[in-house]
């Protein structure tokens, strides 16, 4: 029969996927002879066999649970409900892939009316004895019972303020006695059954319980957020507990071995003397800071240093690691490689490089090129004069403004109306994450930076801060105070999570800029990588964005943006609207010198590097205005008879409007069918394409141009823009006496062009996947409708794995890639070919051009970077 359960020492770090990370690393650790109490994990494969037993634990697992049990007891000497000596577990869950705090945990299991009095005895600590029972039925009812903590916590605080206590630890053995009492009355108007008493009982009840926490809300959500797939399971470890709550020469805390939010490499974290491990992580005392740990407990800090630097080097990586003094003896709990911050883990894996621990390309995979996005937000202006309102602990770095909100739900209902809102709670909670995930900051006023929330809110790149004891937050009322200034719900304020500082109302922002430390690494991926980034910008701003950003040239330049512009519309409009061929060349040559000058500022800003433009690709009817607008505006003209002028040219306007008017525009007159009808458009961007190289050369600055022909569907329409194009090419060579170095090429947007890519590749001399289009034509799915319609449904159903708006489809999309380049290539072997969807910025999409042998991939400008180390991590 197979195996389920693995003692501690029969595992390692490698088994991460039987035994779930956290598993894993503490058999790892005992391993290496680190302090770790011992105990046993079942594996991810029973979190399966469990749901598919109906949620229950197969005999002949349980019957492996028990043995393990009886093992556990040999070695720790002690026995689960031994009335003497009892041995006390905790229950923790652990996927393979750490999603910190939402699943659920029991810790001091095997408590009952004897063990607890054993324990008492043993310990010679009546009053830790009692805290540790009544902290058992509360953990195990809230968690497994599903009795709300609410009821719980109530209890307590009528308790403690009959005694007349402000805090937990005046309370004695006898007023814990009394609560334990309480407590149980809880439970019983609840559950209508007694506390479970029998340890056995109480040990499989909560294996089931955080089997069920795999699936809870929480759980989902996160996993739906990093893309971890719902069919792994989680472990459940087992293990003998230790207390960090047997007074004052006992602690317990959470230390990261560099800081997750800056990546120094300084130990960093905070403890609570005389508290138990989830006092820390749940954010309800505010921790101390580790370095006075150093003070309070020499020793224990000393080996505590050496253990961490011990790990560190193991696992050659950052750790964040779990522990617990008892009694002046130093346990580790756990160890896992910790979350960070992109600024982080950027700074991390440089430094990693630079201490010979970890090789560059190493250092390439390290950091997630989605988190990059971090780092390319905006940030405080440093010539704004700051005026904080207060401040707490920087726990996320970046900064936001919006609207204070006080629950995650109302963030969450603000933001889909497309509101920009700053989470403000009091303690953050793993309930809080869909508005930690809705809001642009989350700002708590209790609980330290190992909060649970603030590891989220760190993981997904989101500032916050925490801690800030300033704050006075009233949830009643929906407002916080600072001395006396109040703040409402809705009210604006700014949020610095590098600093912790909190500002009201909105301040000046800048824009990002990339650290040395990115630099460099962005330099190793350069070496690296073999795919080309390029940039998609149309205008000398973004132009000049792309290159400081390491563009290596503009993949696509779109020029109808430049036709949007107000100014602009009117003559655009002349155009579209003119009724001869004279008028239509006079609204033309009013357009030539305009594009020629967008054309001159792009050429220059890229000093010598390709670009690609596109020539005129959507509808017409895209510059005129909306139809129903017009309607309006004509019919109330006309009732009020006061300005027949304008009346006569709205009605013309609107003829126009419905003459163009298609039934599916994308699929209608856009790309190289206006070329095709309205050549003298095409004529005059390349005209203008012309011009404007002939000037820049003349100031001694290199131009490498190449225009694009949109939505090629047949060759011959390529073969036909082609000799447009050159002709314009000659006559400006012509007039100018000059010669020209260009190069004409085609979007493969259309499957057509993809599946007749030989032919195509005859008349061109690149090609440029608009993978936006042919996503839109091979789905045969409306890119402007689908995602509101029914594309989520089908998302979140799992019809579709992802949206192939964002990430490309492989199977179909991709394979019209594929097979574009290799009978383009067939044609012309070395043909150059790129993408510039959306998908050009996107990793996995990003690594699939490097598959199948594209030259170049080309994005936003702010994702030029990401790019950068996505198409070298393709390589490794
Ligand atoms: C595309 O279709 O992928 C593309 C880049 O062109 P556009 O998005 O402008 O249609
Ligand atoms: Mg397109």
């Amino acid at each position: 029969m197979s195996k389920f359960v693995y003692m501690f020492d029969e595992g390692n770090s490698e088994m991460k996927e039987l035994l779930g990370g956290k598993g894993a690393n503490l058999a790892e650790m005992i391993r290496i002879g680190l302090p770790v109490p011992y105990g046993f994990t079942i594996s991810t494969e029973v979190c399966s066999s469990y749901y598919q037993a109906g949620k229950s634990i197969p005999v002949e697992i349980k019957s492996q649970i028990v043995d393990a049990l009886s093992k556990l007891e040999e070695k720790t000497g002690k026995k689960l409900g031994d009335t003497t000596n009892p041995l006390l577990v905790s229950v923790r869950s652990g996927a393979v892939f750490s999603m910190p705090g939402m699943m659920d945990t029991v810790l001091n299991l095997g408590m009952n009316d004897e063990t607890v009095k054993g324990l008492a005895e043993l310990t010679n600590n009546p009053r830790f004895a009692y805290d540790s029972y009544r902290r058992f039925i509360q953990m195990f009812s809230d968690v497994v019972l599903g009795v709300d903590g609410f009821y719980f916590e109530q209890a307590l605080e009528e308790a403690r303020e009959q005694k007349g206590y402000s805090s937990d630890p005046e309370m004695t053995s006898d007023d814990w006695q009394e609560v334990i009492q309480g407590y149980k009355e809880i439970v019983k108007k609840h559950t209508r059954k007694d506390f479970p008493q029998n340890p056995i009982e109480q040990l499989f009840l909560s294996v089931n319980a955080v089997f069920d926490s795999w699936n809870n809300q929480r759980a989902i959500v996160y996993r739906r957020l990093q893309k971890i797939p719902g069919h792994l399971g989680t472990a459940v470890n087992i293990q003998s507990m230790v207390f960090g709550n047997m007074g004052n020469d006992s602690g317990t805390g959470v230390a990261f071995t560099r800081n997750p939010s800056s990546g120094e490499r300084r130990l960093y974290g905070e403890y609570l003397i005389n508290a138990q491990g989830e006092d820390v992580v749940a954010g309800i005392r505010t921790p101390q800071p580790i370095s006075t740990l150093q003070d309070e407990m020499p020793e224990v800090y000393q080996q505590f240093v050496e253990t961490c630097q011990l790990l560190e080097r193991h696992y050659q990586d950052m750790q964040d690691i779990e522990f617990t003094v008892e009694r002046g003896k130093l346990f580790i709990l756990q160890t896992r490689n910790g979350k960070r911050t992109a600024q982080a883990a950027i700074r991390i894996a440089v430094e990693l490089v630079e201490e010979q621990t970890i090789s560059k390309k190493e250092a390439i995979l390290r950091v997630d090129p989605d988190q990059l996005n971090q780092l390319l937000h905006r940030r405080i202006d440093d010539s704004y004069k700051r005026n904080p309102l207060t401040k707490g602990l920087p726990a996320s770095p970046g900064a936001a403004t919006g609207l204070v909100v006080f629950d995650a739900d109302t963030a969450e209902a603000l933001a889909k109306d497309g509101k920009k809102v700053i989470l403000v709670r009091p303690e953050t909670t793993p309930d809080d994450i869909h508005g930690i995930v809705a809001a642009e900051a989350t700002l708590t006023s209790r609980g330290g930076m190992t909060s649970h929330a603030a590891v989220v809110a760190r993981g997904m790149g989101k500032a916050c801060i925490c801690g800030c004891e300033t704050l006075n937050i009233d949830l009643k009322l929906k407002q916080f105070k600072v001395g006396d200034t109040i703040v409402n719900q809705g009210d604006i304020i700014t949020v610095d999570g590098s600093t912790g500082e909190i500002m009201l109302d909105e301040v000046p922002m800048i824009e990002p800029q990339l650290s040395d430390e990115f630099q460099l690494l962005l330099a190793w991926a350069d070496q690296e990588k073999t795919l080309d980034v390029r940039a998609n910008a149309d205008n000398p701003e973004d132009a000049k964005k792309a290159l400081e950003f390491g563009a290596a040239g503009i993949g696509l330049c779109r020029t109808e943006h430049m036709f949007m512009d107000a100014t602009r519309i009117p003559i655009v409009q002349d155009m579209i609207l003119a009724e001869t061929y004279e008028e239509r060349e006079d609204a033309l040559k009013k357009l030539l010198p305009m594009q020629q000058g967008d054309f001159e500022g792009i050429f220059e800003a890229m000093q010598g590097n390709p670009v690609t433009i596109r020539l005129l690709d959507p509808p017409l009817h895209e510059f005129l205005p909306d139809k129903e607008e017009l309607l309006v505006e004509v019919t109330k003209l006309r009732m009020s008879g006061s300005n027949p002028y304008e009346l006569k040219e709205k009605e013309q306007l609107l003829r126009k409007v419905r003459q163009l008017h298609e039934f599916n525009p994308m699929l209608g007159h856009r790309g190289c069918r206006l070329g095709m009808i309205h050549p003298e458009i095409y004529i005059m961007q390349a005209k203008a394409i012309f011009y404007a190289i002939a000037n820049v050369k003349e100031k001694g600055i290199d131009v490498k141009p190449e225009i694009m022909i949109p939505l090629v569907g047949h060759v011959n329409e390529l073969k036909e823009m082609r000799a447009l194009v050159t002709k314009a090419g000659l006559q400006v060579a012509e007039e100018t006496r000059q010669q020209y170095d260009y190069s004409i090429g085609t979007m493969i947007e259309i499957p057509r062009a993809a599946l007749t890519a030989d032919q195509i590749a005859q008349e061109a001399d690149f090609f440029s996947f608009g993978t936006n289009d042919l996503t839109q034509t091979t789905f045969g799915y409306s890119r402007d409708d689908a995602e509101g319609k029914f594309l989520q449904n089908y998302i979140q159903n799992k019809v579709l794995p992802e949206n192939p708006f964002a990430t490309l489809d492989q199977e179909g999309v991709g394979k019209l890639v594929e097979t574009g380049v290799k009978l383009g290539r067939q044609t012309k072997p070395g043909l150059k070919t790129g993408i510039c969807g959306e998908h050009g910025g996107e990793k996995n999409s990003i690594q699939f051009c490097h598959d199948v042998g594209l030259d170049y991939v080309s994005c936003s400008p702010y994702r030029v970077p990401l790019a950068r180390l996505a198409a070298a991590q393709a390589t490794i």
